[in-house]
């Protein structure tokens, strides 16, 4: 999962990206609100980190602007000023859920995991797809009932998949889930992973469509 942080703080926007790299998740940080009108323009993310008080263009005024341009990401809004209006007025203007700052990382991972739940559909924390289950809150996989071990990226791709099920994503589409913009990614980096995940599960688990991509047999 592919998260945008925009903070202008430079020893939070480091913690920050640090801990969510920790947790397995792909993260871009910009440190300002043109920047981060960019970013949301070209880069499908799952997740914003939307700080409010930015250099330029404030966070509110990205807000407006990304959701005028119907990019319908879920964005979580941070900021150190806690009265209502400023709550009120964040979340009136598109913001998914709001966070005052300083805040624990603890916690911004479960609205993480909360945000992402609803983004797909899903009112209960486990993904459950056929002989696959999946607890984003521990990171927990079973197949058949017995543990899988996976790397962070193998874990990523999974629940890729696994939030999709039955539709197909390219390998582009999966590069760009996965890895953020300073990564350098191989030219089959995406099969590899594939491999191993079907070496771990099942030969049939994951199904290739040839010439489109990969798609979770449920
Ligand atoms: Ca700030």
């Amino acid at each position: 999962m592919r998260i945008l942080l925009v903070e202008d703080d430079p020893m939070i926007g480091e913690s920050v990206v640090d801990g969510l790299t920790a947790e397995g998740y792909a993260v871009d940080w910009v440190q300002d609100g043109n920047s981060a009108l960019i970013a949301l323009r070209t880069t499908p993310f799952s997740l914003v980190i939307l700080d409010l008080g930015l250099p330029g263009k404030d966070g509110i005024g990205v807000l407006k602007e990304a959701r005028s341009q119907r990019i319908h990401v879920p964005v979580l809004v941070t900021t150190a000023r806690d009265t209502v209006a400023d709550r009120v007025q964040g979340l009136d203007a598109g913001a998914d859920d709001y966070l005052i700052k300083p805040y624990d990382l603890d916690e911004l991972y479960a609205r993480i995991r909360a945000l992402q739940r609803r983004a797909t559909g899903r009112s209960e924390p486990t993904i459950t797809r056929g002989r696959l289950v999946i607890k984003p809150e521990t990171r927990e996989v079973t197949f058949n009932d017995e543990a899988v071990l996976l790397s962070s990226k193998e874990y990523a791709l999974l629940v890729a998949l696994a939030e999709r099920p039955g539709v197909v994503l390219s390998r582009g589409q999966l590069e760009e889930k996965l890895y953020n913009w300073d990564s350098t990614i191989g030219s089959n980096a995406i099969e590899v992973h594939i491999h191993h995940l079907r070496k771990k599960l099942s030969d049939d688990a994951i199904k290739t469509v040839r010439g489109v991509g990969y798609l979770l047999e449920t």
